[in-house]
């Protein structure tokens, strides 16, 4: 099977063609520029990055290589701008996009969470290429495997109707690798106040490992980046060990981490769900708790 793959960022465009190669026999990925990370693929299709041009306005370049690919799927990093691109080439083909996947086969039968993740639904696309977006987590394989693939120039097709840039501002950079990340701390609204994330750091830090939140810390707090926050509407992690502090453990959250290898809870509320989840629980105020086990752990 032929599978295309586009992203947004090297690291997903590196991740989801690691993934693919367990899915097809052919892998080619679609890059905007030159590209500067060894990827994976058997081939590469350049566009010519243009000036002013917003990222959705490449959706009929990519049009022009899927016809030229006959790829029989085209994967797409699950990021808001691929969802945009992908929703337009979808529109063009006259099909939709399948999202949110959290399992597929080589026969390109898909599976993914309905009803906050109380429901699972599979999904095949009838004929054509297939446009599909995994949630983060699900096909990667986080080996830093390259493939001297051939380069081959794409054309920029310019869209009929462009968006214009009026001005553009810079998004502070999220460097972290959540979906990549062997140990994840997640922190839930059981911290109190930003500062005190100091001492989760501190944590991370001691653990070697990456923090991640609830939807409520990032979107309604603001405490830490919106890509990081783990669950149905966020990123779907596979790490060895996941730490929850302060989370209830709401299934819109767990969906997130009920692959980890290892999930240790710490709540002061002993009948909180998450520790239906857990492997290890601590029953406990989490500013006594996590204090200690930064110590101990020094120790
Ligand atoms: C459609 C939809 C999609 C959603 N998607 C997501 C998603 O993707 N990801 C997500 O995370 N949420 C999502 N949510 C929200 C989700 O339902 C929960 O509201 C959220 O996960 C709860 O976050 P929390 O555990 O941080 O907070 P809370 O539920 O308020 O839990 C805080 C916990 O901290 C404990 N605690 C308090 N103080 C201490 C202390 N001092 N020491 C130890 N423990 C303490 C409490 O006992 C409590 O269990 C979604 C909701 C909806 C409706």
């Amino acid at each position: 099977m032929r599978i295309l793959v586009f992203a947004e960022r090297n690291t997903g465009l590196a991740e989801l063609c690691n993934g693919a190669r367990n899915l097809g026999t052919q892998v080619e990925a679609i890059v905007i520029g030159s590209q500067d990370v060894s990827i994976n693929a058997d081939k590469i299709y350049a566009i010519p990055a243009q000036n002013n041009v917003m990222f959705e306005d490449y959706a009929d370049s990519i049009a022009a290589i899927i016809d030229k690919s006959e790829a029989e799927l085209l994967l797409v990093e699950p990021t808001k701008r691929c969802k945009l691109i992908a929703g337009r080439l979808a529109a063009m083909r006259g099909t939709s996009v399948i999202t949110d996947i959290i399992e597929i086969t080589a026969n390109l039968e898909t599976k993914r969470m309905v009803y906050g993740g109380t429901a699972i639904r599979k999904e095949k696309a009838v004929g054509g290429t297939m446009f599909a977006m995994v949630s983060a987590g699900t096909l990667i394989s986080c080996a830093d495997t390259a493939v001297q693939g051939t380069v081959e120039a794409a054309a920029y097709i310019e869209p009929a109707s462009k968006i214009k840039v009026v001005s553009t501002t810079q998004k502070p950079k999220v460097t972290v690798n959540l979906p990549c990340a062997k140990r994840v701390i997640g922190v839930g609204r059981g911290i109190a106040n930003e500062k005190d994330l100091e001492m989760v750091r501190q944590l991370a830090e001691v653990v070697g490992g990456e923090i991640g939140c609830t939807r409520p810390i990032s979107e309604a707090e603001k405490w830490l980046p919106t890509e990081t926050y783990i669950g149905v509407s966020g990123l779907m992690l596979v790490p060895e060990v996941y730490i929850a502090i302060g989370i209830s453990g709401q299934i819109q959250h767990t969906v997130g981490i009920n692959r980890s290898k290892v999930v240790i809870a710490i709540n002061k509320d002993k009948n909180a769900p998450i520790f239906k989840q857990a492997d290890y629980g601590i029953v406990g105020d989490l500013y006594k708790v996590v204090p200690a086990l930064i110590k101990g752990l020094k120790q």
